[in-house]
């Protein structure tokens, strides 16, 4: 990790969550202010808990973001949420360009750059995702083809303000693989050096997070590697004591 930023620790609910989850938001909420903590911590819930996990940390060390929004400010778009939305619902952060919204929902980088534009321009932070297949992986090709969608999917104006970088290889996503920390070192270094060449100083700043099936007995290795500023946290987000345990590790 470098030392000069401070790390992120994300947690992505995905489409899981409910009345229930309450439990685990107020132990994570206690947890924080019971200790110091040397890390910024999210919770990105599902749009229909949003508003309601936000009112829960209110005035907490945890903010909230959602896990995707509109690139619009508003209009005919069913079942789309704005920036302005998230907001409102107390987020200030957005997942945008996650693999499965771009395998599941055919989003281009273009896409992802607007949204994380969209964002910017609304005053919230967009965790802009990238990631290889297992198939780039096994061609050798995956660096190449990470650089190019991650530069791709952020916004020529990015570095100006926050905006946070995910590298989240396909393959270790839900599935329990994780990359090796001498992958993830070349990557996130490979990464760190696109984004100095595109944005020049504010490049080095912005956060470099890993996720991947990132959980708390392999959240300390991965943490240290160089260029590793943090983790988006998918599975191991929903349970307190995981998400501590990642959350402390750092
Ligand atoms: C994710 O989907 O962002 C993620 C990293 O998931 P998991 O931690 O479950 O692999």
């Amino acid at each position: 990790m470098s030392n000069q930023i401070r790390p992120l620790i994300a947690g992505n609910w995905k489409m899981n969550g409910d009345a229930g989850s309450f439990l685990e938001v107020e132990a994570i909420k206690d947890k924080m202010a019971a200790n110091v903590v040397n890390a910024d911590v999210a919770i990105c819930p599902p749009a229909t808990l949003l508003h309601r996990v936000s009112a829960a940390l209110y005035e907490s060390d945890v903010a909230t973001g959602a896990q995707n929004c509109h690139a619009e400010a508003k209009g005919a778009y069913t079942g789309d949420i704005s920036v302005d939305m998230v907001k409102e619902a107390g987020g200030s952060y957005v997942i945008v360009g996650h693999s499965e919204r771009r395998d599941g929902y055919s989003e281009s980088n273009e896409d992802v750059a607007a949204k994380a534009s969209a964002a910017l321009a609304g005053g919230i932070v967009p965790i802009v995702c990238c990631g290889e297949s297992l198939d780039v992986r096994e061609s050798g090709k995956a660096i190449d083809v990470v650089v190019e969608q991650i530069i791709a999917s952020c916004p020529d104006f990015a570095a100006s303000q926050e905006i946070v970088v995910a590298y989240e290889p396909i393959w270790a996503i839900g599935t329990g693989k994780t990359a090796s920390a001498d992958d993830v070192a070349e990557m996130h270094d490979a990464i760190r050096a696109a984004l100095v060449e595109r944005f020049g100083e504010q490049g080095a700043a912005i956060r470099i997070l890993y996720g991947g099936s990132v959980k708390p007995a392999n959240a300390a290795e991965l943490l240290a590697v160089e260029n590793v500023n943090g983790a988006l946290v998918g599975g191991a987000s929903l349970k307190a004591d995981d998400f501590w345990g990642i959350i402390s590790a750092a």
